[in-house]
C-alpha cells in the first residue's frame, strides 16, 4: 500500500485529527531550494489520499514572511545589505512585479509547485498578525512565559534567563526585528530594546521603549510561533523535515508548547527525509544552473520533477544529481515504465536523434503524440545544454557559432568544402583525405579539424569529423566557403573596459551614436610588400570596376561621416574621410592607393570593403591612455606628408594621447609620429563608428582588420574591444 494511503487510513481511523487540515510552512528568505518541494509534495500526497477517501480536507501552505533576513543571499545587490534584520515582508522586492522580497521568492516558488499540480491555499503569516488573529495567543505566550521557559529547559535543555520573553518587537525606529529583545511584560505592554550587538548579522539602533504586543508590532519567537500558527489556523496534520524532528529539537519543543501553553493538540506528524540536490561545479558556476526550485523546474518537465519526489518513500533521502551522466536519462526511463499503455518517445533516444541532423525525429517515433515528442525534444536540448557530459554530445550543429579562425584554418575549410562536393560513400576515406589535405598544405591537422568543429558547432572538438560532415554536407559547404556569415555571428565584444582608450564626456554627449573599436596587436612583422596581398587587392578592384562617385554618394557609411563632418564644422568637400578618399580614387580612375607597407595596405583594403574608417598606429609611439575627444582648437600635430604642424580647429573630433593629437577628424589624417612602419613591432588599431555605422558594423570591421593584419604581419591580439558612447551616458 502506498505510504500516503496508509497515513490517510491511520488519520481517519484515529478520530483525533478532525477537521482534516493539512499544512506546511516555509520561510521565504531567498530563492527557495528545490529540496523544499519535497514538503509540498509529501503533504499534497496525504491531502490527496484523504480526498480519495471522500472526507473533507483542506491543505494550506504558510509563508513565514515575518522572519528577519538573517543571512545575505549572494545574488542580491549589495544595496540590500542594509535590510539585514528586517522582517522579510517589509524588504523591497529585488525583482519587478512583487510587493516585497518575501512575496517575490514565495510566489516564484508557488508557481513551481502549482506547475506540478499542487495547489494549497496560501497563508501569509504577516496577514494573520496584521488582522489581529495572533493577538490573543501572543498574550497567552507572554502571560505563561514561565511555563514556556520551563518547557525550553525540560524539552530542549535551553536555560532562558528570567527576563526572557518569546516575543520580538519590530523596532519602531529602525524597523528591524532581528536586533530587538523584550525584557519585560506588565500585562499591557512589553518593554524592549533594539540592541546594536544582539546578533552578528544585523545591527540595531539602540532604541528602547514599550509597546503593545499585538498586530504588526512584532512576532512570536519561531518555536512558539510555529505552535501558535497550528492553533490559530487549526492545523491537524503537519509533518516536518527530519532536521526539525530530532529528539528535543524544534518540533518536540513546539509540540510541548502547543499542548501545555496553548492547550491545543499537536497535529498528526511525521518526519520526512532530505531532498538533496548535488550542485557540482558544472551546475553552480560555468553554466549558471543553481539548485533553486525555479532553476531546476526550468530543466525538467513538471511531471518528471514530480515523479522524482513521488516515486521515493518519504523516509528515504532523494539525492538529485542532474550533472551525473545517467541520472536524468534514467529518471525519464523510470517514469515511462509507470505510464503503461502510453507511447512515450524514449528520452535518451530523443537526445541522440536531435544530434543527428540527417534523422527526421518525427519519423523515428511515428506513434508518439506530437505534443509529447515536442516536449521531449525541448527538454533534451535543455539537458544537452545544461547537464550533459561532453561525451554524450556527438555534435550538434548550431547557428550560434563564435569563431576566431586563423588564416590557415580558413584555407583548410575552403579546401574541405571542395572535397565535400565529391560524392563520398565511406566516411573513413573522407577522414583520411581531410587529414592528408591538411598535411599537404602544411596545416597542423589538429587545428584543421578544430576549424571544422568551430565552424559547425562553435566548439573546438566534436565527433568524428567525416561522419559529421557527411551528415551536414550542404551546411558545411556553405559555412566553409562563406566566412562572412561566421564572422558576423561571431561578433562578440571581448572587452568594454580598458586602460588604453576612453571617450571624452563631451564627445559622448555630442555623438551618442558613436562607437570605437580598438585592438592592440603585439609582435607584428611588417614587410614592404606581399604578393598574396597584392593579389587580394586586385581581386577587390575587380569587384568595384563599375564604381562611380554617385554610388559613393549613396553609401550610408559615407553619408554618416559627412554628416559628422558637418557637425564638426569641417567641410567634407575639402577633407574626405578615409573610406571615401580611397574609393574616390577608384571611381575617378586613379586606381588603388599606392603601396605603403603591408600593414597599412592590408587594413586599407578592409576600409574600402567595409567603408568604415580605421586607423592603425605604432603602439610604442603612443603614450596611453588615448582619448577620443572634441578639439578645443589650437592643439597641434605634424600630420603625414606635411612640413609644418597643423593647428586643430574647435569642434574637430580627434584621437589624442598624452602627447597630443595623433589622428584628426576621426581618421581623416594621421600624425607622422605614430605611423605604422616597417620598424613597428606592436600596432594599435582604431575603428570609427557614427550614425549608420553601428557598433555591430564597427565590431565586424575591427574583426576583419585584426584578422588581415595578423594574416599578413603575424602577431597576437593582447587587447580588443569596443567603446560605445550610448553605453556611457
Ligand atoms: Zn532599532
Amino acid at each position: 500500500m502506498f505510504w500516503a494511503d496508509e497515513f490517510a487510513d491511520k488519520i481517519i481511523k484515529s478520530g483525533k485529527y478532525r477537521p482534516f487540515h493539512v499544512d506546511d510552512m516555509k520561510t521565504p528568505s531567498g530563492r527557495i531550494h528545490v529540496g523544499a518541494l519535497r514538503g509540498v509534495i509529501v503533504h499534497d500526497l496525504i491531502y490527496q489520499a484523504l480526498l480519495k477517501r471522500k472526507v473533507k480536507a483542506v491543505y494550506t501552505w504558510v509563508y513565514n514572511d515575518m522572519d528577519p533576513m538573517d543571512a545575505f543571499p549572494h545574488y542580491l545587490p549589495e544595496s540590500f545589505r542594509k535590510h539585514m534584520g528586517e522582517p522579510l515582508y517589509k524588504i523591497p522586492s529585488p525583482e519587478k512585479g512583487y510587493q516585497s522580497l518575501a512575496e517575490c521568492y514565495s510566489l516564484q516558488f508557488k508557481k513551481v509547485f502549482n506547475s506540478l499540480g499542487v495547489n494549497p491555499k496560501i497563508i501569509w503569516s504577516h496577514e494573520l498578525y496584521a488582522a489581529g488573529k495572533m493577538d490573543k495567543i501572543i498574550r497567552t505566550a507572554l502571560d505563561k512565559v514561565e511555563k514556556v521557559r520551563q518547557l525550553y529547559h525540560e524539552v530542549s535543555g535551553y536555560d532562558k534567563p528570567k527576563n526572557w520573553y518569546p516575543y520580538q518587537v519590530f523596532c519602531p525606529k529602525c524597523g528591524k526585528v532581528g536586533s530587538t529583545i523584550v525584557t519585560g511584560w506588565d500585562g499591557k505592554k512589553v518593554e524592549f530594546e533594539c540592541r546594536k550587538d544582539l546578533v552578528t548579522w544585523a545591527q540595531g539602533c539602540g532604541f528602547k521603549g514599550r509597546i503593545e504586543p499585538r498586530g504588526e508590532n512584532g512576532k512570536l519567537m519561531w518555536k512558539v510561533d510555529w505552535a501558535a500558527h497550528w492553533k490559530v489556523i487549526g492545523v491537524t496534520i503537519e509533518g516536518a523535515g527530519k532536521d526539525h524532528m530530532s529528539q528535543g529539537g524544534s518540533h518536540d519543543l513546539s509540540s510541548a508548547i502547543c499542548k501545555q501553553v496553548f492547550n491545543y493538540p499537536t497535529p498528526f506528524t511525521f518526519s520526512y527525509e532530505w531532498f538533496l540536490a548535488k550542485g557540482g561545479a558544472k551546475m553552480s558556476s560555468s553554466k549558471g544552473i543553481g539548485v533553486s526550485a525555479v532553476e531546476i523546474s526550468q530543466t525538467l518537465p513538471p511531471e518528471i520533477l514530480k515523479f522524482l519526489m513521488v516515486k521515493t518513500n518519504y523516509r528515504q533521502a532523494i539525492i538529485f544529481d542532474p550533472a551525473n551522466n545517467e541520472s536524468i536519462l534514467k529518471l525519464f526511463d523510470d517514469y515511462d515504465k509507470t505510464q503503461a499503455g502510453k507511447d512515450l518517445p524514449r528520452f535518451r533516444d530523443v537526445v541522440n536523434y536531435i544530434q543527428s541532423p540527417s534523422v527526421d525525429i518525427y519519423q523515428q517515433f511515428p506513434k508518439a503524440e506530437k505534443k509529447e515528442l515536442d516536449k521531449r525534444i525541448k527538454y533534451a536540448k535543455i539537458w544537452l545544454e545544461t547537464y550533459a557530459p561532453e561525451a554524450k554530445k556527438v555534435g550538434i550543429l548550431t547557428d550560434k557559432v563564435v569563431v576566431n579562425l586563423s588564416w590557415e584554418q580558413k584555407k583548410f575549410l575552403k579546401l574541405a568544402a571542395k572535397l565535400l562536393e565529391k560524392d563520398w560513400k565511406d566516411p573513413n576515406e573522407l577522414q583520411q583525405t581531410l587529414y592528408q589535405e591538411a598535411k599537404d598544405n602544411q596545416i597542423n591537422p589538429k587545428e584543421a579539424f578544430q576549424a571544422i568543429y568551430l565552424a559547425l558547432t562553435g566548439k573546438s572538438y566534436g565527433p568524428k569529423a567525416a561522419w559529421f560532415l557527411m551528415e551536414n554536407k550542404a551546411e558545411a559547404i556553405k559555412r566553409f566557403t562563406n566566412f562572412d556569415d561566421l564572422e558576423t555571428k561571431s561578433s562578440t565584444v571581448q572587452s568594454t573596459k580598458t586602460d588604453l582608450i576612453k571617450l571624452s564626456p563631451e564627445f559622448v554627449k555630442k555623438y551618442p551614436s558613436a562607437s570605437v573599436g580598438f585592438a592592440l596587436i603585439k609582435g607584428v612583422k611588417i614587410g614592404k610588400i606581399n604578393a598574396d596581398l597584392e593579389k587580394e587587392k586586385l581581386e577587390f578592384l575587380k569587384t568595384v570596376s563599375g564604381l562611380t562617385t554617385e554610388m559613393i554618394n549613396q553609401y550610408p557609411e559615407i553619408l554618416s561621416y559627412r554628416k559628422m563632418y558637418k557637425d564638426m564644422g569641417v567641410d567634407w568637400h575639402s577633407k574626405r574621410p578615409s573610406p571615401e578618399a580611397l574609393l574616390r580614387r577608384i571611381a575617378t580612375g586613379k586606381g588603388l592607393y599606392n603601396p605603403i607597407n603591408v600593414c597599412v595596405d592590408a587594413y586599407n583594403l578592409i576600409v574600402m570593403k567595409n567603408r568604415v574608417s580605421c586607423g592603425v598606429f605604432d603602439a610604442d609611439q603612443i603614450k596611453s591612455p588615448s582619448v577620443v575627444k572634441i578639439a578645443q582648437g589650437g592643439e597641434t600635430a605634424l600630420f603625414l606628408g606635411d612640413n609644418e604642424p597643423t593647428a586643430l580647429k574647435p569642434g574637430e573630433v580627434c584621437y589624442f594621447d598624452q602627447l597630443g593629437p595623433y589622428n584628426m577628424d576621426y581618421n581623416y589624417r594621421d600624425a607622422a609620429r605614430a605611423l605604422a612602419t616597417e620598424k613597428t613591432k606592436n600596432v594599435w588599431v582604431n575603428v570609427d563608428g557614427i550614425y549608420e555605422i553601428t557598433p555591430d558594423k564597427v565590431q565586424k570591421t575591427l574583426e576583419k582588420t585584426v584578422t588581415i593584419i595578423i594574416k599578413y604581419c603575424g602577431g597576437q591580439v593582447t587587447e580588443k574591444g569596443m567603446l560605445v558612447a550610448n553605453d556611457q551616458t
